[in-house]
């Protein structure tokens, strides 16, 4: 073991819907001293994401269950803080899937590890943001799955998150009608007045179909889904012929007691007819892109080109309520973690 002191969240019961006290817990936990070819990384920055909440339960999806005992998955930006290796010196930035903790011990050559070469005008954080994982997602779905042409209308949900807001101002720049669909007034001002969107529509204002039909007069050719629930319903009558329905996540769904028995987009989008062309999908199909992805986010930012909002809590032990509150909106932009400087 080494002498870092560390903190863990870690999983000590599945939550049944919303993660209630008890659940999960910070824990002193040890740091396994690295061995040949690995290093230590003290975690600076945590990113906190809707995808956490599924893995807590007891079902595979996509990625395996979280075990009990275990800390909570994610991603960070970390700094290299010993180091037996050649490719990663001491002082070197990465982003890594160290958990929710202060210290993880990985080999320098774990997937998933990539080293950040800092540049002017771009926080570190962000590379966890928009610039990040969920930047990316936002990026490659819209692209590659939405195929967005000009003069297309474009809707997104959780407008103003990281993924939402990329999706968007990518749209944006394709030449699309954009139209977000955020929680509140504060956040679809944000995303209009900041991000350039062409409309946002607020689906907790109570008038969401003949907001959603209002914006959109010409229909939806894109419909990015992030949410589920009652705004893929509004959606759904409004799609045009060829529309494309790229399904990122619904994050209603999430703390849902069982999630098997959630109307899911899919059941929305296959009682239409005609079906409209929808897939799940997942930003790692695209992870051979990474780097380059990573710097037309990055160059997007330095040029002041690609807005964003983050919502940042001090203190590995503030995590938990952070991401109970994200799962219900309460955050504005990224959630991030303030862990270390
Ligand atoms: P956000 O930061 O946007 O946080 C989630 C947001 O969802 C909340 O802020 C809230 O915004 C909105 N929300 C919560 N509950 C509801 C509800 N019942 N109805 C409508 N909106 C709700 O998240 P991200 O940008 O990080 O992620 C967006 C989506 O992308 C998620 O579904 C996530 O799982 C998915 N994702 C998928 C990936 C993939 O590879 N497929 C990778 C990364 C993310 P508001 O206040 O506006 O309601």
């Amino acid at each position: 073991m080494s002498d870092y002191t560390n903190h863990a969240v870690v999983l000590k019961q599945r939550p049944q819907g919303e993660i209630q006290d008890g659940d999960l817990a910070m824990e002193e936990r040890p740091v396994r001293a690295p061995g040949d070819g690995e290093v230590v990384a003290q975690v600076l920055w945590l990113s906190l994401d809707p995808y956490m909440r599924p893995r807590m339960n007891d079902a595979k999806g996509y990625m395996d269950p979280i075990a009990i005992d275990e800390p909570i998955v994610g991603e960070s930006v970390a700094r290299i803080v010993e180091s037996r290796s050649s490719t990663l010196k001491v002082g070197d930035l990465v982003t890594c899937y160290s958990g929710w903790q202060e210290y993880v011990t990985f080999p320098a050559d774990a997937p998933m590890v990539y080293k950040i070469y800092p540049k002017d005008k771009v926080p570190l954080q962000t590379y966890l943001g928009v610039a990040g994982m969920p930047g990316r997602t936002g990026y490659c779905g819209l692209t590659y799955v939405g195929k967005p042409n000009a003069g297309e209308t474009v809707v997104v949900s959780a407008a103003s998150g990281p993924v939402g807001t990329v999706v968007g101002q990518t749209a944006k720049k394709e030449g699309c009608r954009v139209v977000g669909v955020a929680g509140g007034p504060e956040k679809c001002r944000f995303v209009v007045e900041e991000l350039g969107f062409d409309a946002c529509v607020d689906y907790k204002a109570g008038n969401l179909e003949t907001d959603l039909k209002a914006a959109c007069p010409d229909g939806i050719d894109i419909y990015f889904e992030n949410v589920g629930g009652a705004v893929t319903r509004a959606v759904a009558p409004l799609l045009n012929e060829g529309a494309r329905v790229p399904i990122c996540g619904y994050v209603s769904a999430y703390n849902a007691t069982n999630i098997a028995e959630v109307e899911t987009p899919f059941h929305v989008l296959k009682a239409l007819d005609p079906v409209p062309e929808h897939r799940f999908f997942l930003v790692t199909e695209w992870q051979d892109k990474h780097q380059e992805i990573t710097n037309t986010l990055t160059n997007r930012i330095a040029a002041g080109e690609l807005k964003y909002r983050e919502t940042h809590a001090e203190g590995l032990e503030s995590a938990i309520e952070a991401f109970k509150g994200m799962l219900k909106g309460k955050n504005f932009g990224k959630q991030l973690v303030h862990v270390a400087d």
